[in-house]
């Protein structure tokens, strides 16, 4: 393994080596679940999903933290604003662990269906009982959330103390970061520049030294005297600051010493600047090695999209448009991770249109390759070869600072070539354990649909396809006739063969 990634902390690419060989340990910056994730979020969460495949692909153990956000997190990432899960919950009149139950299980369910793995690189189970889990169960599947972890927070924040990095006043205990002279190391952004927020509701702390510092707990007085959650603690009772769970949560689980640390770019300049100056106030020594971000999605307009701003999409109103969330995902893989994307519905049916082809082009190889069922293609597979040519090439493009565009580019060269048609097919669906397009899945379809799976007719269409011969295989004629009549009404003719149902518009 030789790979380079931009670490943000050196502001350089440097060659990345784990400190176990081996094994990766990386912690990604969670999502805030007070609302669905949206696209930009799906950008930051499949760029990871690209980089903890690439490692599984040349063979590293995964050793990962994902955090859910479920208190402290403010609008606008201010010290003093509104907490987004707090708010939540006060204008529906829930309790706010429930809305973040309900969010936590929308991540898990959005996130499969972006076939994005779970936290150490294992297929998400998105029908978990959200409200049976607790801390320890959620550890071991790699996820962590805030509210469990607050004990680990105050211990934290007590070291940070100890240590003379802080200050308290009538409302916070502040981490104060002229203590700490490498605050801007991060974002390069001279401390003056740093505004508190401007916002009306923002009330700001008379009290705070410099705009910079940060909250490490915040006291249920003032403007925060309502705060729904609140727990105690040695500065009285409140509730932890943003940024200082992931301190807690990423040193508990993977130690003082970890390889990678990830974020969007918006986390540079204030979430990770602040959680280096905490892991330095607690343990006196830099924590992580590589500090990796992702840029950011846009839209047209170049703005940040963002929940707050609403210019964003959720998952299922793409799927509304009647995209797939495969062709996303595509769009994901040309445009990499460093580099912003201003989303477009053009480019998003650009990605579309080059996926379809990718799975069409396979599916007639194989068939002009004589697999006329999906069963002789599953033969022929199993007897072809990954060309190690290519695959060193794709490797070489991940390793780059994962060139997924690059690495897709591997493809076209492969259909060029003059190798083994099922090599080939073989090559590219050995490619897609770090793609995650569900190439394979979507070839079958075009079996059990004469071709006409994707691009033609919907993939629900196709997944009832599917349904219904599982159903007959199964001799559930019952069921197999329930799916048949549903087929018909949306408009399909419904043919049974040896290869199982076959259908046709109406
Ligand atoms: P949040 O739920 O806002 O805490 O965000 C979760 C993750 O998504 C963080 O790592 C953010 O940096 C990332 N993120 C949020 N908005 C965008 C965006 N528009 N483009 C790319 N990444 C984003
Ligand atoms: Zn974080």
């Amino acid at each position: 393994m030789s790979f380079k990634f931009y670490n943000t902390l050196n502001h350089k690419k440097e060659e990345f080596k784990p400190l176990i060989d081996g094994q990766v340990s990386m912690y990604s910056c969670g999502p805030t679940v007070y609302w669905r994730v949206h696209t930009g979020n799906l950008r930051a969460y499949s760029s990871w999903d690209f980089m903890i495949r690439a490692f599984k692909y040349t063979g590293q153990k995964i050793h990962r933290i994902i955090n859910f956000t479920d208190v402290g997190h403010m609008v606008a990432d201010e010290d003093m604003g509104d907490d987004k899960i707090d708010k939540q919950a006060k204008s529906q009149n829930i309790d706010p662990f429930e809305i973040a139950n309900t969010y936590i299980r929308s991540v898990l369910v959005d996130f499969k269906k972006f076939n994005i793995l779970g936290p150490n690189g294992e297929e998400i189970d998105e029908t978990i009982d959200v409200k049976s889990m607790d801390k320890e169960k959620w550890a071991k599947l790699g996820w962590a959330r805030a509210t469990d972890h607050i004990e680990e927070m105050i211990e934290i924040i007590k070291k940070i103390e100890e240590n003379g990095y802080t200050y308290s006043t009538s409302q916070a205990l502040y981490f104060d970061v002229s203590k700490f002279p490498e605050y801007t190391n991060l974002s390069l952004q001279p401390l003056n520049d740093k505004q508190v927020g401007v916002r009306e509701e923002v009330g700001v702390d008379p009290e705070k030294k410099h705009p910079a510092d940060f909250v490490l707990w915040m006291k249920n007085v003032g403007k925060y005297k309502d705060h729904l959650m609140h727990w105690q603690s040695p500065w009285g009772v409140g509730f932890p600051g943003w940024h200082i769970e992931c301190s807690a949560m990423g040193t508990k689980y993977l130690g003082e010493y970890f390889d990678i640390h990830t974020g969007g770019t918006d986390h540079i300049p204030v979430h990770h600047a602040n959680e280096i100056a905490q892991n330095y106030g607690a343990f006196k020594h830099h924590v992580v090695n590589f500090w990796i971000h992702n840029e950011m999605l846009v839209s047209a307009d170049g703005e940040k999209a963002s929940k707050s701003k609403k210019n964003v999409y959720l998952l299922e109103e793409i799927e509304e448009m009647g995209y797939d969330p495969m062709d996303m995902r595509y769009y994901f893989l040309t445009v990499n991770y460093h580099v912003p994307i201003r989303f477009s519905i053009e480019g998003l049916e650009g990605s579309r249109k080059s996926r379809i082809s990718l799975v069409k082009k396979i599916f007639e190889i194989a068939k002009n390759s004589g697999a006329d069922t999906s069963v002789e293609f599953s033969v022929q597979l199993k007897i072809s070869t990954v060309i190690e040519e290519y695959r060193s090439e794709f490797i070489s493009n991940l390793e780059d600072n994962l060139n997924t565009s690059g690495a897709l580019a591997v493809v076209s060269k492969l259909f060029k070539s003059t190798e083994k048609p099922f090599d080939v097919i073989a090559t590219i669906l050995d490619f897609d354990n770090v793609f995650g397009l569900r190439i394979e899945e979507n070839v079958l379809k075009l079996y059990e649909t004469e071709g006409t799976a994707i691009g033609d007719i919907p993939v629900e269409v196709a997944d009832i396809v599917r349904d219904r011969d599982t159903a007959r295989q199964n001799k559930d004629w019952a069921k197999s006739d329930e799916l048949r009549d549903q087929l018909i009404k949306m408009g399909w003719n419904v043919k049974d063969t040896q290869q199982g149902t076959q259908i046709s518009k109406i």
